[in-house]
């Protein structure tokens, strides 16, 4: 099992796009960029353990001894719908990864996670996951999520959010203790219905313009 189980990005530019996202005034088009930077950002450091390997090259002067990522296939997987908006900033740093679609909604009364739509790469087993999911509230979906891309076999699994509830990653590390969480803030809890305090509303709505 990894020591780095939570990694906390604390990067100023991080905290200081996360103050305009949290922002209730910061309107759908700002919102929906400072998610797709973040991202970005959280990404450089979910992926910082990936696996390099010596590659002979020619530079206009010489040949030397660099560095390549060595075969590692990724598959990114946004849970639907609020992951969708992380989506494009995994994939400017990882263009080749293949995108796999986990369709989740919380039922308002018991807060659990009900799956309606699942669509994976076919070769799930031979990628690491990238779970998107910006707020880890209670930490249903996320499990659910997770279970999904395991049940499909993913050789191993990275949970990326943006807001985390100290209730959501308990959960995820009681469920998965193997599954690396990779968050820009750990806010103080939950509130009655659910919602990460003071995290940041409804993020599905903040990026859609749905309320
Ligand atoms: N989902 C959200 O969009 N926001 C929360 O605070 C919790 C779950």
């Amino acid at each position: 099992m990894s020591e780095r189980r939570l990694t906390v990005v604390e990067h100023p530019l991080v905290q200081h796009k996360l103050s305009y996202l949290r922002d209730k005034d910061t309107p759908t088009v700002h919102f929906r960029k400072l998610t797709e930077e973040i991202t970005l950002l959280l990404t450089y450091e979910a992926t910082k353990d990936m696996p390099t390997e010596p590659a002979e090259i020619e530079t206009p002067l010489e040949t030397m001894a660099a560095r390549r990522i060595s075969g590692k296939k990724v598959a990114v997987c946004p849970v639907l719908r609020a992951g969708m908006g992380m989506l494009d900033g995994v994939l400017s740093l990882v263009p080749s990864a293949r995108v796999g679609f986990i369709g989740m909604y919380r039922n308002e009364e018991t807060l659990e996670a009900v799956q309606y739509f699942v669509k994976l790469p076919v070769d799930l087993a031979e990628r690491d996951a990238i779970i998107l999911d910006p707020m880890l509230a209670t930490g249903h979906s996320s499990c659910a999520a997770i279970d999904v891309v395991k049940d499909a076999g993913a050789q191993t699994v990275t949970l990326v959010c943006i807001v985390a509830a100290p209730e959501g990653i308990a959960e995820v590390h009681r469920l998965h203790p193997d599954v690396h969480i990779v968050c820009a803030a750990v806010d103080r809890g939950l509130n009655e219905r659910g919602y990460i305090v003071p995290g940041l509303g409804d993020a599905g709505d903040r990026l859609y313009g749905t309320k």
